[in-house]
């Protein structure tokens, strides 16, 4: 090839600035997290929840209807001709109810989640209250293919199509509920935002609202194997009660 013409050259050049201003702003970026403190990068942790982490034993209490959880690796089941998930919208529309900004999904999900939070309102409120703070007020409640998660630093919370569907079985209605809390209790950072805070948080504030004692329970044994109790999780409402009343 022969000298660039320069036209070619003068090209060349502005991608080459333009990426030095892409590395200056990424650096740039990445420049808080380097420094960052424990609190911080604590704060910083996204929680994704497994898939299909639901229990794996029958209810021994419960025979009919029950649930069966698959296993983490398998494949959700094939939805039924018509009411398929796979079509619902992913980053829109943007729904709104009492200061929650809801994205994406259908009618239905949107509605689900509204009875969910008129729920939370009424019957555990302080909780409600919390995530009015640090949900409402900061980031959004989307819908998306996949698993359920929290990024908890901008109060972002994803209900997955996992979840969902998982729900959607017989003798499983509860497990959205339960999905709701968990990952609210995820941005709970004056709180216990953690793997632990999240499971116990299922437990308790599902049996408050008493969802089926197959998940509270489930959702217990999760949040004890990660070392979680009740005197943690005591600790942690003082300190909640104290943040939205303040
Ligand atoms: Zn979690």
């Amino acid at each position: 090839m022969g000298p660039l013409q320069p036209e070619a050259s003068r090209y060349r050049m502005k991608k080459l600035l333009l990426t030095s201003l892409l590395l200056t702003l990424a650096l740039g970026q990445a420049q808080p997290l380097k420094g960052a403190s424990s609190e911080e990068s604590r704060k910083l942790r996204m929680y994704l929840r497994l898939p299909y982490q639901a229990p794996t034993s029958k209810p021994s209490t419960v025979t009919k209807p029950k649930p069966k959880p698959s296993k983490p690796k398998s494949k959700p089941k094939p939805p039924a001709a018509g009411s398929s998930t796979d079509s619902w919208p992913i980053g829109y529309p943007t729904r709104y109810y009492d200061g929650f900004k809801i994205v994406g999904g259908a009618q239905e999900f949107f509605d689900a989640v509204v009875v969910n939070l008129k729920r939370m309102e009424k019957e555990t409120p302080i909780f409600y209250k919390m995530a009015k703070k640090k949900i409402a007020g900061r980031g959004h409640i989307h819908w998306n293919k996949g698993g359920s998660k929290a990024f908890c630093p901008l109060g972002k919370i994803t209900l997955g199509q996992r979840d969902w569907d998982f729900h959607k079985r017989r003798g499983c209605h509860d497990w959205f509920l339960i999905t709701m809390i968990h990952e609210f209790q995820h941005c709970n950072i004056p709180g216990d935002e953690d793997e632990g805070g999240a499971s116990w948080a299922g437990h308790y504030y599902g049996e408050i609202m008493k969802c089926r004692k197959f998940f509270t329970n489930y959702s217990k044994r999760l949040a004890v194997k990660r070392g979680y109790s009740n005197t943690k999780w005591q600790d942690q409402l003082r300190r909640t009660k104290a943040y939205v009343n303040k």
